[in-house]
This record gives C-alpha cells, structure tokens and sequence, in this order.
C-alpha cells in the first residue's frame, strides 16, 4: 500500500509504499464518526509489450482533489500522486495480470484521521492507496441486466454532495439496491424529482438511444452535470468518442435531462434502441429491462441480444485505449 499523512502544521509527510496492513486509529477519529472519507477507482492496466498503463489518471486525480475539498480534507498536487501510483503499480506489477478485460483495481482513498469529538476541519488526514488484481465484469460475455425504477428515495439532490465521490454517499443506497434485488432486480435506477428524470443506475452512469419521434434523428444521451451527477471517466470517454466517431455518422449526442415517462413512450413507439451503464468495473453494462411503476420497460436488446451496437462499440473503443492497442493521450504509460 502506499500511504501519505497530512497535518495541519507540517503538511504532506514522505510518502510510502509499505506491506498491506492493518491501519491504527484512535477511535475518536473523525473519518469514524462524521464520515470525512472520499475515494477514487481506477484501474492498471498491462499491454502487449508488457508496459504498464493506467487511463486518464488525471481525471481521477482532479476528480478526487474535488471530492477532498467539499470535505474539508487537504488536497495533493495531481501529477506528483500520478507519479506516485506509477511508481507502486510499477512496484507490483506482478500483481497486474497480462489478459485482455484483467487489470489491477487501485483504490485511493483520505480520510480526515484528527482525533475529536467537534465537528470542525481534520487538522490530520491519511491518504492511501490499496490495489487487487480484478478480471472482467462479464466473463462470459455481456450479460444485459435488469433494473428497477426507485423513485422513493433520493441519491443526489441540487446544492448537495451526489457529484463527489465521498463513502457518505453510498452507504444510504445500499438499502434501496438490496429491496430491488429481492425483487429480482440486478440494479436500481435512480430517478429524481416530480418530473422523475433519469440520473444514475446503482453506481454507474446511465446513456440511452433514442431515434427521435418526428425526424427518426439517432440520439445518444447521458444526464448533465447539474451536481446530482458523478462525473464519470468512462461517462466523460463515452461522450468524447461518440462525438470523435458517432456524429460523423448522423448520430447526435446529448448531455440533457431525460424523464422516465419520455424513455417509457420512446419504448412503446419502438424508439428505444438501447440503454446502458458505464463505469470503470464494467465499461459498460447494458440494460434489458427497467421496471417502473410496477410494469417493465422494455429497453430495445432482442431476446437473443445480451448488448446494444453502441455498448459494444464503446466497449471495443475504450478497452483499444486502455489497453494500448492504440496509442491515445488518454493512456498514460508508467
Ligand atoms: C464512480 C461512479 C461512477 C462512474 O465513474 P467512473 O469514473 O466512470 O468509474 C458513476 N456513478 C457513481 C455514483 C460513481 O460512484
């Protein structure tokens, strides 16, 4: 693991790269009791030639700099921790395996560590960063999920924190997600507002394509950043490459709000073309059915489709620049 201290007076201490181990805490430490603790996922990834790369660390780095900051944490310079994690993956690069879909998940996590029982800003904080070998999320090829509409509770609302990856976020969705399962469902979709607009699906983001109801126009949509959103990398990826390769092709691609009930007619009207998730632990997940108001929504995969064309695509796209099948600006090598 590789560990970093701060203190209010000194400042960021030498990092280390160190056995895994246990951490010891006084338990009047504030991570413990008011939840300050953000966190970032990404992945290492080994090419070909056996160079090891991680994907637009930078944007994980910012990312967590910004989580951090609405916490009242310190931040740390982003090319230095970049530099930082080259160094330790480069270290257990044995731990990375060589296979197409296998990378090493790192997780970088602070938490503020000052112990105190008032709520003020830590004047301490720990920032490490543990990492496990992970294989593919579908080994077996894409399998198309099943979700369900959650419109009783609420993940992220305007003016709060939803956008930030911060551990308070996620505990309170556990439950909604457990209640969808022992219905049957592999996920729950987010919805939020009276207008029931479409935000996340567990903890990836969500992008649907339309044909439009008078033109026939192809769309591709994801829900803007209007702070109810995490700004996903592959979210970010997706949006770039469908502009980079959809849009020449007639698509049109949009970052705009989208109700459940303008999904649910476009599914009825057989303009629906698909729907999936995206996120670092799968790329892309894609979606068969969402329930909604008791009734399923089909979400245009045929009986024998496990995926959309664009999921696929994406997928295919986005793993050639993990990986370094080509060389991109979005690879970084180590
Ligand atoms: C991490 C996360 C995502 C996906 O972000 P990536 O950077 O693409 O992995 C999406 N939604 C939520 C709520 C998340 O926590």
């Amino acid at each position: 693991m590789l560990t970093i201290e701060w203190t209010q007076t000194e400042g960021w201490r030498a990092p280390a790269i160190q056995p895994y181990q246990n951490l010891a805490l006084d338990p009047a430490s504030c991570v413990f009791h008011y939840g300050f603790e953000c966190f970032e996922g990404m992945k290492a990834y080994k090419d070909k030639a056996g160079k090891v790369r991680l994907f637009r660390p930078d944007k994980n780095m910012e990312r967590f700099n910004k989580s951090a900051a609405c916490i009242a944490l310190p931040t740390f310079s982003s090319p230095a921790l970049i530099e930082l994690l080259s160094r330790f993956v480069k270290l257990e690069e044995r731990f990375i395996p060589e296979k197409r879909g296998y990378s090493l998940y790192l997780r970088p996590t602070m938490i503020g560590t000052q112990k105190t029982l008032g709520v003020s800003p830590p004047g301490s904080a720990l920032l490490f960063v543990i990492a496990s070998p992970v294989g593919p999320y579908f080994p077996l090829g894409f399998k198309a999920v099943s979700l369900e509409a959650t419109d009783h509770a609420v993940r992220a609302w305007p003016g709060g924190v939803g956008d930030k990856k911060l551990g308070a976020n996620y505990a309170p969705c556990v439950l909604p997600q457990l209640e969808a399962a022992s219905r049957g469902f592999q996920q729950n979709l987010w919805l939020f507002g009276p207008e029931q607009y479409i935000t996340e699906v567990g903890t990836m983001n969500l992008f649907v394509a339309i044909r439009d109801k008078e033109t026939g126009q192809k769309e591709l949509i994801t829900a803007p950043l209007d702070g109810t959103i995490l700004e996903g990398v592959t979210r970010d990826s997706i949006l770039s490459l469908a502009r980079e390769k959809l849009v020449p092709e007639g698509w049109r691609v949009s970052e705009r709000k989208l109700t459940m009930a303008s999904l649910s007619e476009a599914s009825e009207e057989g303009r629906l073309m698909e729907v999936f998730g995206a996120g670092t632990a799968a790329i892309v997940s894609p979606v068969r059915t969402i329930s909604w108001k008791g009734k399923p929504v089909d979400c245009g995969l045929s009986e024998h489709e496990e995926s959309g064309e664009i999921a696929l695509r994406m997928k295919g796209w986005i793993e050639g620049r993990q990986y370094g099948d080509e060389e991109h600006e979005w690879s970084y090598v180590c």
